[in-house]
């Protein structure tokens, strides 16, 4: 058995993430940096990539002042070349890359299909984002990772994947749910697919999370949420960070294709 594929025998330290590297899409606001949080308040150096450099910084230089290790640095994931370029970074500052989390993601207004003009780029931008950013984002990785021996890629989809109405207006949103759905069989592709490569891939589903997202919402509509969730209240992006977290750590080495709800039991309740 090799070295990064060892089954746990110790629990002192749980979820210790120092000595590992991770990238995070998005991870200078919002969800993003609830993820970012959690793996260096874990002890993993961090590389937040985004598209405004200056927040990116900004969020670092918090990551930093809270004693942890953090980079920014610019990528659209919408680029090839800019992918290509800012994973090169990240490994000429780290070394290596043990963990990816693909959270960057847009959303948009409800709109039906029958709403749409005759272009369809409302859906495909969108696509274009969740789901190919993620592609972009996993082979510029994976090919690293596995040239490294291994590690771990974590896709952030929703609970927008799972349902025929966004959970947030009780409308349809095809473009964001249908890329949301893809994340969920992406995953579990995936981990057969970069199985022989040791690298373990994972999805989280957040339900109604604050960030910068809710300013779409009216009060109505968040008070509405709220209720159709068991814990009635909206979660917070260091609860998705610290499932992030747990399943980056050598803890979850037996968790590998799967798909996990952090949404306060909306799935279950409706
Ligand atoms: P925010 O709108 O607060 O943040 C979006 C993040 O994605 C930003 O960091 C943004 O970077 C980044 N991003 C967007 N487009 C690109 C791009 N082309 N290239 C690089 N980075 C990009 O979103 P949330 O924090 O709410 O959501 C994070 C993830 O969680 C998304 O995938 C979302 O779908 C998912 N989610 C969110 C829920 C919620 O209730 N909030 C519920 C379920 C899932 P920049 O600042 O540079 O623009």
């Amino acid at each position: 058995m090799d070295a990064m594929n060892k089954p746990i025998t110790d629990l002192r330290n749980p979820m210790d993430l120092s000595g590992k590297s991770a990238i995070v899409t998005g991870g200078n606001r919002g969800i993003g940096f609830g993820i970012s949080t959690a793996f260096s308040q874990r002890g993993a150096q961090v590389a937040i990539l985004c598209r405004n450099i200056e927040g990116g910084r900004r969020a670092a230089d918090e990551l930093r002042a809270d004693g942890g290790k953090a980079i920014a640095v610019q990528c659209d994931i919408t680029d090839a070349e800019s992918v290509t370029n800012a994973v090169k970074t990240v490994w000429e500052e780290f070394g290596r890359v043990d963990v990816l989390v693909n959270n960057a993601g847009v959303s948009s207004l409800p709109k039906s299909l029958i709403e749409f003009s005759d272009d369809i780029h409302e859906f495909t931008d969108i696509v274009d984002v969740n789901l190919f950013g993620t592609v972009r984002m996993s082979l510029a990785c994976a090919k690293r990772m596995a040239d490294a021996g291994g590690g771990c890629i974590i896709n952030i989809a929703s609970v927008g994947g799972f349902l025929s109405n966004s959970a947030a207006f009780n409308q349809p949103m095809s473009g964001y749910q249908v890329s949301k759905a893809a994340l969920l069989h992406l995953t579990k592709v995936l981990a057969v697919e970069l199985d022989p490569c040791n690298i373990r891939v994972n999805c989280v589903a957040p339900g109604p999370t604050h960030t910068d997202l809710d300013e779409l919402l009216s009060e109505e509509m968040r008070k509405g949420m709220s209720t159709r969730t068991c814990t009635r209240r909206f979660g917070a992006g260091l609860e998705i960070g610290s499932m992030c977290a747990y399943l980056a750590s050598n803890e979850a080495a037996q968790i590998d294709g799967s798909v996990i709800a952090v949404d306060g039991g909306i799935l279950v309740k409706g």
